[in-house]
């Protein structure tokens, strides 16, 4: 497994690196954010932790940047827990977060997490590549989605939290299986991310009537005028 490192701080870089080495991961060091890009674009990355604050460029720019171009799993690290706003940093595509001073064990536990969520999202997508809900089609290999044959532009979890809506279309979500599925369990605070997300795709999809609010209950996927009685 090779690990981006995106950390101005040398001290704080040569720190992980025993631990993570120990854990497997072999280290792929940028000390700022254009080093960052480069570096993703060039490929073989299995997974990013990346400091928010870099000398060059705001996180939640390089985190964009980064989704741009890349669907690798993104872990944030922050020197104060108030310094990342967690609902735009996930909007952003940033796949969980820590706060600095950084426990190696956790560390690792939480890239670990993370790589396998990944990979279970891949091959969730063998059985079906496509999820038809007329006229919404939701192509699980690509990660592309189509409204009336046109492409909708989502972030990688609005992706997830679409398409895992749509692999029941009809049937209600809760909240609970939904923060399982597209976040994990361990995930604190969920309501309001889980908000955030449905506002983003009811957004893009340009109609509301596509994701019905079930009040106390959760969230279900269906055409407009296909709505339940
Ligand atoms: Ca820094």
């Amino acid at each position: 497994m090779r690990l981006l490192l995106v950390e101005d701080d040398d001290a704080i870089a040569a720190s992980l690196e025993a631990p993570l080495t120990a854990a497997g991961f072999e280290i792929d060091h940028a000390v700022d954010g254009a080093g960052a890009l480069q570096r993703i674009a060039a490929g073989g990355h299995d997974v990013v932790l990346l400091d928010l604050g870099l000398p060059d460029m705001d996180g939640y720019d390089i985190c964009r940047a980064i989704r741009g171009q890349s669907t690798i799993p993104i872990i944030v690290i922050t020197a104060r827990s108030d310094e990342f706003d967690r609902v735009l940093g996930l909007e952003l595509g940033a796949d969980d977060y820590m706060v600095k001073p950084l426990g190696a064990r956790e560390l690792v536990a939480r890239i670990r997490a993370v790589l396998r969520r990944s990979a279970a999202s891949a091959s969730d997508a063998s059985p079906a590549d496509r999820l038809v809900v007329a006229p919404l089609e939701i192509d699980l290999r690509t990660h592309r989605v189509y409204l009336d044959g046109e492409p909708v532009s989502l972030t990688p979890k609005e992706f997830e939290l679409l398409a895992y809506l749509a692999g029941d279309a009809g049937a209600v979500r809760t909240r609970t299986d939904i923060v399982e599925h597209v976040w994990d369990a361990n995930w604190f605070g969920p309501t309001k991310t889980v908000d955030a997300h449905i506002a983003g795709i009811r957004r893009k999809l340009g109609d509301h009537a596509w994701i019905e609010s079930v009040r106390g209950v959760g969230f279900r996927l269906a055409a407009p005028g296909d709505r339940s009685p």
